[in-house]
């Protein structure tokens, strides 16, 4: 399986890793022409306003939105997330809106600029997943079609639709790559 991870900024090299570790090859993404051949992307936590400008700059918007609706598995992690969402509370900043949820950004407070948290994910087993939020988002609406498969208290941190998965916290940061498979082998197989 080749994944493309979108590399204009952020956590790339380490999504890089974590699909390594599943199996797959991988292949950073910054022009067009390197979303052909893909079996699935990724597009990783960094800063949304930025990735969203450097996205339609890299003419990736567009190619990226094609591709999708012919039905690409795309993972989405923290800034990633936030790139799939079809609405962006009090924002109008540029993004591909994939799927049918609504975000808010830096959603924790400001003071709480990082934390980690064990999350239980049914479809990951009874073990937890550590997880690392850094400025993260979460989902505050979703609508029909969006599988909820993670709360942090009462917020939604984790969610697919269809071949859609998105998360707030970076699984790439931690050694457990147990999302990442579930993406490669249940949202992508
Ligand atoms: N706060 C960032 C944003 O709004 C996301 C943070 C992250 O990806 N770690 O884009």
């Amino acid at each position: 399986m080749l994944v493309g991870v979108l590399a204009l900024q952020g956590a790339f090299r380490e999504h890089q890793r974590a699909l390594d570790k599943c199996g797959a090859e991988t292949r950073q993404v910054r022009k067009p022409g390197e979303l052909s051949g893909l079996d699935a992307l990724v597009i990783p936590g960094g800063e949304s306003t930025t990735m969203g400008k450097l996205m339609r700059e890299f003419g990736l918007l567009e190619p990226i939105k094609g591709i999708a609706a012919e039905g690409m598995p795309i993972f989405g992690t923290c800034a990633g997330l936030i790139m799939l969402a079809k609405q962006i509370r009090n924002s109008q900043q540029t993004n591909l809106g994939l799927m049918d949820m609504e975000v808010e950004r830096n959603a924790f407070g400001r003071q709480v600029d990082s934390f980690e948290a064990d999350l239980s994910i049914a479809e990951l087993g009874s073990q937890p997943i550590r997880a690392i939020f850094i400025r993260a988002p979460y989902i505050t609406r979703v609508d029909n079609g969006v599988d909820v498969l993670a709360t942090y208290g009462d917020k939604i941190v984790c969610a697919r639709q269809g071949r859609f998965l998105v998360a707030a916290f970076h699984p790439e940061l931690t050694e457990d790559v147990r999302l990442h498979r579930y993406f490669m082998e249940n949202v992508a197989g």
